[in-house]
């Protein structure tokens, strides 16, 4: 498998209401979303009766086959692309989750990560619940079979009351799509509407393929029932200060997507601008490292009026597996994904532009085979602060001690990497170009958590005390 030093999104989310094609309409929702996580999928469908599913490991277009799709009766759908962070790679862990329970049928699809999951999931194994897969998004819906309260609904809000950390969420029953945010709003989910029908989508790149319009985003804290062409909003869940992921807009996202309100390739563009400013070098070309470095690279050009030009190309069919050759090729791995054009960069002074160093690794092949093809000087020019703190809330960030910018300076990882000089983009002008500053978290960037991450340790500590109950937890 060839690694890619770069932090992964965990996963996408796609759900449609009252609409006679809704598990093809899934399928293309998904599709739009494969970004966001290529390890599995799912789709649950619903015909008012009954929930039917259908899920497997690898791409949208490779687990959904014609005859799969007819399988998944009905006008309602609910799908799932997933990543793995909490919980390993395997098809049980694969998402829509569906079970039956005493209130029926449900199916749950998660994007985020609980930062109470291990607590909540001891307690709950300790009082006999039984789980099917590592995903932490499995302990919620314990949580709402085992509620008393009266409805479903309720019973799915006192769920979210009782954990805490990153999640945009959709459930799917027979009858109604329940959506919801955490009140801090970590992930985007957003609402559009395709003729009557209502659609949610993790981005709204989703909506553009299947025709749908954007409406809004589902607000931090809001709980949405989509029942027929009907939606009943409610914001049962206390106000937070806003903690947006910025790398949303750094990275993940596609730059087509509009993210917490903001078009994801202007973001990216804004902060290549403030680079130019705040790093600017003697160069004869910007050569983007493709794809999430090309809108940023635009903006670098534009600012700094320094040409910009493809010489690096990304190859778009690389599998997840592929034969190596026997005899070791120097830096086999990036160059199967990676190919300078000599023609571009021989004899230049290079400025590369990239989203973020994470082990560094990476980055040192790339510099090595842009000047293996004869660039003079590499600048890289990196459109976010150093990446110093893993990330609790859904994002796949190694640990702290392979994080290199953890224990290094600017200076030692521009030596690493071989560059001739490095700049990273400011904290402030990084979240100036992603939008409204106050919104977001960048606890990757500052080492500053929106909440409280040690609740799973601190919990587990009570918990060997005796303490019996589950309770909702500050
Ligand atoms: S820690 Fe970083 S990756 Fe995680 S939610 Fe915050 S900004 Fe996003």
């Amino acid at each position: 498998m060839v690694s890619w030093d770069k932090p992964r999104e965990e996963c996408g989310i796609f759900g449609i209401a009252a609409h006679p094609e809704a598990a093809r309409i899934a399928y293309l929702g998904l599709y739009a979303l494969q970004h966001r996580g290529q390890e599995s999928a799912g789709i649950v469908s619903s015909d008012r009766k009954k929930l039917r599913i259908e899920k497997g490991m690898g791409y949208v277009a490779d687990i959904f086959s014609e005859s799969r799709l007819e399988r998944l009766h009905g006008d309602s759908a609910l799908g799932h692309v997933r990543y793995s962070t909490a919980g390993s790679s395997t098809v049980r862990n694969a998402q829509p989750i569906l079970i039956d329970c005493w209130r029926g049928s449900i199916a749950l699809a998660h994007n985020g990560q609980l930062t109470n999951s291990a607590y909540l999931r001891h307690e709950l194994e300790r009082d006999g619940a039984i789980f099917h897969s590592t995903s932490d998004s499995e302990v919620i819906l314990h949580l709402i079979s085992r509620s008393r309260r009266r409805t479903l609904q309720e019973a799915f809000i006192e769920a979210l009351g009782m954990v805490k950390g990153a999640f945009s969420l959709a459930m799917l029953t027979p009858e109604y799509l329940l959506v919801a945010r955490d009140p801090r709003g970590f992930r985007p989910l957003s609402i559009g509407r395709l003729g009557e029908s209502y659609v949610v989508a993790s981005e709204t790149c989703a909506f553009d393929l299947i025709n749908a319009e954007y409406e809004r985003d589902v607000e931090p804290g809001e709980v949405i029932r989509i029942e027929g062409n009907s939606l009943d909003s409610q914001s049962p869940l206390p106000k937070m200060k806003r903690a947006f992921c910025v790398f949303e807009h750094i990275y993940f996202s596609r730059p087509d997507s509009v993210v917490f309100g903001r078009n994801v390739y202007s973001s990216r563009r804004e902060m290549g601008r403030f680079l130019a400013r705040e790093h600017a070098v003697e160069a004869d070309v910007v050569v983007p490292i493709p794809d999430s470095g090309v809108s940023a690279a635009i903006g670098y050009s534009q600012e700094s009026g320094i040409p910009l030009e493809f010489g690096l190309i990304r190859n778009h069919y690389v599998g997840r597996t592929f034969i190596e050759p026997k005899q070791a090729i120097r830096n086999f791995g990036v160059k199967v994904k990676l190919n300078p054009v000599r023609e571009i960069v021989d004899g230049k002074r290079i400025v590369l532009v990239d989203d973020s160093i994470v082990r560094g690794t990476t980055s040192r092949k790339i510099v090595h085979i842009v000047r293996a093809a004869g660039a003079k000087e590499i600048h890289m020019r990196i459109t976010a602060p150093p990446v110093i703190a893993p990330c609790y809330y859904g994002i796949d960030i190694p640990t702290r001690h392979e994080l290199i910018a953890s224990a290094k300076s600017v200076e030692e990882i521009c030596k690493f990497i071989d560059a001739d000089s490095l700049g990273y983009l400011s904290l402030e002008s990084m979240l100036a170009a992603a939008g409204d500053k106050e919104s977001f978290c960048s606890a990757c960037f500052t080492d500053h958590y929106p909440t409280d991450v040690g609740i799973d340790e601190r919990q587990k500590n009570l918990f060997n005390q005796d303490s019996d109950l589950i309770t909702p937890m500050e």
